[in-house]
């Protein structure tokens, strides 16, 4: 928005300075010579089994003068999705869940998750028969239930092991709900 601003201010001020606007001329075409005729990245973009660290998942970013392709500029978790589906790796398991069953206590629809909490959409059994509804689990409470069809789901953690900083001695008590209020008898 600035630049746009004083690129109006510059054009407002060369018409009425025939030698600014000389000026100006001359520095277009200057820039337009100034740019490389070579459209490659001069750094290799390195494939999934090259990445080792993050410092890997960084891109060659483009050719001076050119837009710059996802490929190019993407960095971070977003560049190891990229280079795993050049690959048909499926980085972050987007495959749909499981709708083929209704979950149940004894045998739960599994939700896989790399972190502490993780929404599933529940669309019923089969697929699309009631509207999304979203569902919370966690590491500390992994079961939900589908309040529309009753379906069970169950988050099975798949990230990091504990590296000892667990939440417990952080003093976090997860909300009391109303399943904390059911007799036991119920249950
Ligand atoms: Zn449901």
């Amino acid at each position: 928005m600035f630049l746009q601003r004083s690129a109006v201010a510059v054009a407002r001020r060369a018409a009425f300075s025939p030698l600014l606007r000389r000026s100006l001329a001359t520095t277009a075409v200057m820039r337009r010579d100034a740019v490389p005729d070579s459209t490659t990245p001069n750094t290799k973009i390195k494939t999934l089994s090259e990445i080792k660290s993050l410092d890997d998942l960084v891109g060659p970013g483009a050719a001076p003068g050119t837009v710059p392709t996802d490929l190019e500029q993407a960095t971070g978790l977003e560049r190891l999705e990229i280079l795993g589906k050049m690959e048909s790796v499926d980085i972050f398991d987007m495959r749909p869940l499981d709708a083929s069953r209704l979950g149940t206590m004894e045998n739960p629809v599994l939700v896989r998750s790399a972190g502490d909490e993780q929404y599933a959409g529940c669309t019923g059994v089969p697929a699309d028969s009631h509207t999304v509804i979203w569902l919370a689990m966690t590491r500390e409470r992994p079961i939900e239930r589908c309040p529309e069809c009753g379906s069970v789901y169950k988050m099975e953690y798949v990230g990091p092991a504990d590296d000892g900083h667990g939440h417990d001695h952080h003093g976090y008590e997860e909300p009391k709900t109303f399943a904390n209020f059911v007799k036991p008898e119920y249950w």
